[in-house]
């Protein structure tokens, strides 16, 4: 059978399969829908890197409409910081604007696979569900095994979808890499100089 995981419940570290979308039904509908929310982040990412930012940038979504969304700020100069991540940029507005949403019918649409701290964060705030476009090999944090850690988080079920316009975030990340000393010669910025431009990893 054609198939391909397209998430997985980290919880019980079972992985789940489903058929590859075809041309229409509601898996098309799905992933045309991810890469419009996508398209959103994408803007955001652009935004950052246009200041000279780690290119990174996300949209939240309830409903079928976008609710808030963050970029990175403060990767570089003097107030440079570990902290204003996109995803804890676009929490902290949310939470300003629309507390009143139920973070469980959240999706995150990230750039860039959420890292350890803001994977952590989202779990915590309550969202289950985390689209993002390009991996992080180094820091990447959603194969955190929360089956291990205390009843709090091992009870959590998550659903992940990872690669959804790739290419578009890896080519922002490769334009990042060749011009800024944030994370230089990492092993982030060696594998995104590495990566075919129109390829799969
Ligand atoms: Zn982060």
């Amino acid at each position: 059978m054609n198939v391909e995981p397209l998430w997985r419940n980290r919880g019980r570290a079972t992985v789940y399969y489903r058929k590859q979308p075809r041309p229409e039904g509601r898996n098309f509908m799905m992933k045309r829908e991810h890469e419009t929310f996508m398209q959103a982040a994408l803007v955001e990412a652009r935004a950052a890197l246009a200041t000279g930012e780690f290119p990174v940038g996300v949209v939240l979504v309830h409903a079928g409409e976008i609710v808030g969304q963050g970029r990175r700020a403060n990767s570089q100069a003097e107030t440079r910081n570990e902290l204003d991540h996109a995803e804890i940029c676009a929490l902290r507005q949310l939470a300003q604007t629309r507390p009143e949403l139920n973070p469980a019918a959240l999706t995150v649409y990230s750039t860039l696979e959420p890292c350890l701290m803001c994977y952590t964060t989202l779990l915590l705030s309550g969202v289950r569900r985390i689209v993002w476009a390009y991996e992080d090999v180094m820091g990447g944090g959603t194969n955190l095994d929360l089956s291990r850690l205390n009843p709090l988080y091992r009870e959590m079920r998550v659903e992940l979808v990872p690669k959804v316009l790739r290419a578009d975030s890896l080519a922002l990340f490769q334009r990042f890499f060749q011009n800024s000393d944030y994370w230089q010669d990492s092993l982030l910025s060696r594998y995104t100089l590495s990566q075919d431009p129109g390829g799969t990893p």
